[in-house]
């Protein structure tokens, strides 16, 4: 296998190994295939991303091989472009690049203007004939070259030119001279030979390996281990290298540099979208440095801006970029993300990629090349990330409630968020860690600030684009965001700021509406998202492909209502103990647990009846005979004990026991291991007159809205936490006894089921004996996973991210299942239940049914429904629909 692949000018791009991004990374990929449909890329070679981790395994050093091979590409390069590395007369300059499989934005760093040294210097000035182009550009590469490759403070180069232009009284980089640019080189090298002890190298082979190098290393860092960690990227991929021929973007008036999108990220409309800088090179126009101007006279129009758009300015170079954009649409049947360079006129493609976007954007872009006729409407429900939807599922801002805007930004990542103003990374993280709402406010940020940006729930900052790091992070992220608020004025020092004239101090509250780029002091009100256009229509698609159903976990009349408005078919669990911590009713539930006998119990069940049958009436009205399954009472009873002195004074008034009697009542109810103790279906057995009457309620409740609404209910009652066919036996016939005798009184007769969670590895073991008598199971996978892992969810936050960190689970196992172990018991659970009973319905009902990875396994499980939050219900809808496609 070829360690290093050639691409551009006469390359042979044919090895299916060079398409293979897991081999020559997205970048590499790209440049070779748009070379090879024949679109203007400056010849190079990619290192495959196999030379890398053979690299850092090897702790750092390269093969014979791999120097042979990289000897001969870059002849390919020398002679394509005609010139050779390190020819003092007409050198060739490189670029040398990261780029792994999965893009990693900013994480690994280019280097751009390798081969530039004092000799190379002057031909490369005699070359193009710009003195001034030449020394600009060496002096860029001894900077890049001295933060990348030889580990040395940016902060000491940006300070000199910042110097250098203050004492010319000069406020652009373009407004520096030949001579100025020379002088800043000399100064640049001293900086590099006091910091290193060793002066710049000026051997151009000797650069282009430390490139080579720096870029492999690049693979271990902090932050792209962050990155990695955030968005579950394996570790173990590693980056291939490009190398390729420079292309001068600051060679003057008809040179460029820009970023463009064929659609709009933020919105999906379908416009070129982008931006781009005149006389500039690489990243300056996302370096926020100078203000980047729009690509197309609609868009510099629509703003309201003054400087020409590309469009106006060099429309020759524009009607190209736009041919190539329709080129790659077509090619690549998606949203490009671009990066392009024009040389004096002539136009140069250096990346394309799959363009991130939000998740409105996705939606409509998915529905809009549907119609095109470019993808099939079931490629066009498998691009949506199901999680991306969670950005459209959350409140927006209400048009009706009063906005104090104090400033306007860039509308750079759509959605609204209030929130606590942090000035740093570290201080968001913590404080969102302590339950804070938090805008992080930066006035710029770096990814550095990768961490922080997560922890926040909105994200502003007082400089850069649409395109900054800040724009695209969020975007990537789902955070609202405003970019470039020219208002915004940070005191560092003193942890205060000014936002639009107005004083704010860190800790003050602000909302961002990252649709309209807006920021207001305070919180503003938000309102409901809606289901419709386009989020409609690819549910409607997502629906048609799906099997299994999707049901929620609800267990208040509005939480149903949001369900069903989602599209749930039905509650999937209803956790009746939650009905008991409402202020008015605790009391009686306490007067219950404290009760030392069955009538003193019976007494305070009682006074539940009324109050838990209109709790199920209500939730049966929305539900509209809909199935709707209800658990029984689960928790320990210690959870419902009185916590305050009043608390006590208020049960031992309704009892008329002393307090003193209750306190011992409540001592006796201590357990050690609550969790594994007194609970669940151990409570049905050991005190039936809580489930006679929960289940009472629930059949009284029923057969009250069948006969008064008309639509039958269909009750789903389940057992918790049941480990033996015994137990279930006995609780079933406690509750088709109280239905027989319900139905009798009311004169009513409903279709129900009586059913089981299988939560216990036991229970998954013996499920075929269990469905004996359950007519349904529900895999309560939360406790599954605590008893199969042996791991309590409140106490494993401890060290469940080292042990993610470390690969011992791949995911965090209460989020994504762990399916090679408690996926296998649910596997056991399915097998055996089925060979009982053929048509026994089997559901999950914990976290991970709003998984989009679990739900993926129970379709190949072959489930008949997932439940999941109500939120989570169309990401559950569009993840089934995946998981059949
Ligand atoms: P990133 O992955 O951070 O986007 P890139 O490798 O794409 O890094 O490089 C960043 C920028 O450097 C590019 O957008 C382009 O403007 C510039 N660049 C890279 N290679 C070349 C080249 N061969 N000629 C001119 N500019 C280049
Ligand atoms: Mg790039
Ligand atoms: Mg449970």
């Amino acid at each position: 296998n070829k360690t290093v692949y050639p691409f551009g000018g006469k390359a042979d791009h044919s090895d299916p190994r060079q398409k293979d991004k897991t081999v020559t990374g997205g970048k590499g990929r790209n440049l070779a295939e748009m070379a090879s449909i024949g679109l203007p890329v400056p010849p190079g070679f990619t290192i495959t991303t196999e030379e890398c981790l053979r690299y850092l395994e090897q702790g750092g050093d390269f093969t014979p091989e791999l120097r042979d091979a990289v000897r001969e590409a870059l002849a390919h390069i020398e002679t394509t472009v005609g010139k050779t590395l390190g020819d003092a007369s007409d050198p060739l300059l490189v670029s040398v690049r990261s780029g792994a499989a999965i893009s990693m934005p900013g994480m690994m760093d280019t280097v751009l203007n390798l081969g530039l040294n004092d000799e190379t210097v002057q031909g490369l000035a005699a070359t193009s004939g710009d003195a001034r182009f030449a020394w600009d550009s060496y002096r860029r590469f001894i900077q890049m070259y001295s933060d990348v490759v030889l580990g040395l403070d940016h902060g000491l180069f940006e300070e000199a030119l910042e110097i250098a232009k203050e004492d010319k009284g000069f406020f652009e980089d373009t407004e520096m001279s030949s001579e100025d640019w020379q002088a800043l080189v000399d100064e640049f090298k001293t900086i590099v030979s006091r910091e290193q002890d060793a002066p710049f190298p000026q051997d151009p082979h000797e650069q282009l390996w430390g490139a080579i190098r720096a870029v492999f290393d690049s693979w271990e860092t902090e932050r792209a281990r962050t990155y990695r960690r955030l968005n579950d990227i394996p570790h173990d991929m590693g980056t291939a290298v490009n190398v390729q021929a420079m292309v001068f973007g600051n060679m003057g008036d008809t040179s460029a540099t820009g970023v463009a999108f064929t659609r709009d990220p933020s919105t999906g409309e379908r416009a070129y979208y982008g931006e781009y800088l005149i006389n500039a090179q690489g990243e300056d126009v996302v370096a926020g440095i100078r203000t980047p101007r729009y690509l197309t006279k609609a868009a510099r129009e629509a703003a309201g801006a003054e400087p020409a758009s590309m469009e106006e300015a060099m429309p020759e170079a524009y009607g190209e970029l736009a041919r190539v954009f329709d080129l790659l649409e077509k090619h690549y049947r998606d949203m490009q993300d671009i990066e392009f360079t024009v040389e004096r006129g002539q136009l140069w493609m250096l990346q394309t990629r799959t363009g991130k976007r939000t998740a409105k954007a996705a939606l409509k872009i998915a529905v809009e090349m549907e119609g095109e006729g470019l993808i099939e409407r079931n490629e066009a429900v498998a691009r949506i990330d199901p999680m991306a939807l969670d950005q459209l599922l959350h409140p927006t801002l209400d048009p009706a409630a009063k906005r104090d805007v104090v400033a306007k930004g860039l509308p750079a990542s759509p959605g609204a968020a209030s929130g606590k103003i942090a000035l740093d990374a570290d201080t968001a993280e913590r404080w969102a860690h302590g339950g804070d709402d938090v805008i992080l406010v930066r006035v710029e940020t770096s990814p550095e600030d990768i961490h922080g940006m997560h922890a926040a729930r909105g994200i502003l900052t007082a400089r850069g684009g649409m395109t900054s790091h800040a724009a695209v992070v969020a975007r990537g992220m789902g955070r609202p965001c405003v970019s470039g608020a020219a208002g915004v004025r940070i005191d560092n020092a003193a942890r205060t700021l000014e936002i639009g004239g107005r004083g704010f101090a860190e800790g003050d509250v602000v909302t961002l509406d990252g649709g309209t780029g807006e920021v207001m002091a305070g919180e503003v009100a938000r309102i409901e998202p809606e289901l419709v256009g386009d989020f409609a229509t690819v549910m409607e698609w997502a629906d048609a492909s799906r099997r299994m159903r999707v049901r929620a976990n609800a267990e208040t009349p509005e939480d149903c209502r949001t369900a069903r408005g989602f599209g749930a078919e039905g509650i999937g669990l209803c956790r009746t103990e939650h009905m008991f911590f409402d202020a008015s009713r605790i009391a009686a539930v306490r007067e219950m647990i404290l009760a030392e006998d069955e009538a003193g119990r019976r007494a305070a069940l009682e006074k539940l009846l009324p109050e838990q049958r209109s709790d199920f009436e209500a939730i049966f009205e929305v539900m509209a005979g809909l199935p709707v399954t209800i658990r029984l009472l689960d928790p320990p009873l210690h959870e419902f004990l009185p916590q305050k002195e009043a608390d006590y004074d208020e049960v031992a008034r309704a009892t008329g026991h002393s307090v003193d009697r209750l306190k011992r009542r409540a001592s006796e109810l201590h357990e050690f291991n609550p969790m594994l103790g007194h609970r669940g279906c151990r409570l049905g057995i050991t005190f039936p007159e809580i489930y006679e009457m929960q289940a009472r309620a629930i059949f009284e409740a029923a057969c009250a809205v069948k006969q008064g609404s008309g639509d039958a209910p269909l009750p789903e009652v389940m057992i918790p936490l049941a480990a033996t066919r015994r137990e279930v036996a006995i609780l079933k016939a406690l509750v088709d006894r109280v239905a027989k005798d319900v139905f009798e009184e009311q004169g009513c007769k409903l279709d129900y089921l009586v059913g089981t969670m299988i939560e216990l590895p036991r229970a998954a073991l013996a499920a075929g004996d269990i469905a004996e008598d359950a007519a349904f199971f529900s895999f309560g996978t939360n406790d599954l996973t605590q008893t199969a892992l042996g791991v309590s969810r409140d106490d494993a936050a401890k060290f469940l991210g080292e042990y993610v960190d470390r690969g011992i689970y791949a995911r965090d196992p209460f989020v994504s299942i762990d399916v090679d172990g408690v996926g296998e018991l649910v596997r056991i659970g399915v097998e055996r239940g089925r060979a009982t009973r053929g048509d026994i319905k089997l559901g999950i009902c914990g976290e991970h049914g709003g998984d989009p990875a679990s739900i993926g396994f129970c379709e190949e499980v072959g489930l008949d429904y997932v439940s999941a939050s109500p939120y989570r219900v169309p990401i559950a809808r569009l993840a089934a629909a995946q998981a059949a496609i």
